[in-house]
């Protein structure tokens, strides 16, 4: 039996697509957990067990992950970077898989997680991706890049100004698909692999910011000007926005990331897990080109 959590987000929803759909894993072998089980109704109607599970509640992540045999833990979105919740929920699934007496456990982190990384919530992964080697149960641990989608926030504004301010200086993302994410993740939750591994998922090819805003005007046809500027400036820039301090720290985090090479990677881990070709960053601004711009 497969498991999903956070069966109600976008990439659980697709990770779950394509053990139905690209697998043909038969739905009684799906248990999808989620907090909300009215909002999955439409996988409960296929076939899929549906559970309720809260990553705040270890007694019901336990209970939900009864039966189970691999289990995917997506990281949660309930990023508090002063209580320190995210990291607790994840080492409390680690904990409820343990108890389970789960044989493998696959988890969603993020590339570099390390201690000396910029990224301001990188130690909920790296204490995740520790607590699970620490468990004693195999696993498989994808380290997410960044997804295209992500540019569904900083494109929009840029893009109606023409400017695009950021500190991100030369350094390069490969920014990947969601779906191609989840397509690679359903292939290593379907597949009988008990090898311990660790992945790094990104798209085709790295481009510094500068680069993307060339390849945005090429497709939207509206000029786009990059402007370099210290994080400082830029945090202040953001919260002059109206994004919350907290918020505006961690998005310049990002930028400090980019800049110093640490998500610039590129590897053919989505292609060669999924058999597909991953949709490059042209081909996500062509068909998004009316929500951008
Ligand atoms: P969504 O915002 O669509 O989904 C949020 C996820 O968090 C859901 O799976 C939700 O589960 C889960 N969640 C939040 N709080 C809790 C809780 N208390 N208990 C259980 N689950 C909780 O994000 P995506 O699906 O797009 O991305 C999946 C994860 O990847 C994110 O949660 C985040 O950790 C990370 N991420 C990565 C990005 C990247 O660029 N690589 C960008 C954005 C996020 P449910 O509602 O079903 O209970």
């Amino acid at each position: 039996t497969l498991l999903v959590t956070g069966a109600a987000g976008q990439l659980g929803r697709g990770v779950i697509r394509h053990l139905l759909d690209t697998h043909k894993v038969p739905p009684a072998r799906i248990i999808a957990t989620t907090r909300n089980p009215e909002s999955v109704a439409d996988l409960a109607a296929r076939g899929v067990v549906v559970r309720a599970a809260d990553f705040n509640d270890a007694t019901s992540l336990e209970n939900a992950f009864k039966g189970a045999d691999r289990v995917l833990i997506i990281s949660t979105s309930d990023l508090d970077l002063k209580t320190g919740r995210r990291l607790k929920q994840h080492e409390a699934a680690v904990a409820a898989a343990k108890k389970a007496g789960v044989s493998h456990l696959l988890y969603t982190s993020m590339p570099n997680p390390e201690p000396v990384s910029p990224v301001l919530f990188a130690g909920d992964h790296y204490g995740t991706e520790q607590a699970i080697k620490a468990s004693g149960i195999a696993y498989t641990i994808f380290r997410n890049g960044w997804y295209q989608e992500n540019l569904f926030m900083a494109l929009p504004p840029a893009i109606a100004s023409g400017q695009w301010y950021t500190s991100a200086g030369d350094g390069r993302i490969a920014h990947g698909a969601r779906d191609d994410m989840a397509a690679a993740i359903a292939a290593g939750l379907a597949s009988g692999s008990t090898d311990s591994k660790t992945y790094t998922l990104t798209g085709p090819q790295a481009y510094t910011t500068a680069e993307i805003a060339a390849l945005v005007s090429e497709v939207t046809g509206k000029p786009l000007e990059v402007i370099q500027l210290p994080d400082e400036a830029l945090t202040e820039g953001v919260k002059a926005a109206g994004v919350p301090e907290e918020f505006a720290n961690v998005i310049v985090s990002f930028d400090a990331n980019t800049r110093s090479g640490r998500i610039a990677m590129v590897t053919d881990a989505v292609e060669t897990l999924s058999g597909r070709k991953p949709q490059t960053l042209k081909q996500f601004l062509e068909a998004n080109k009316a929500a951008l711009a």
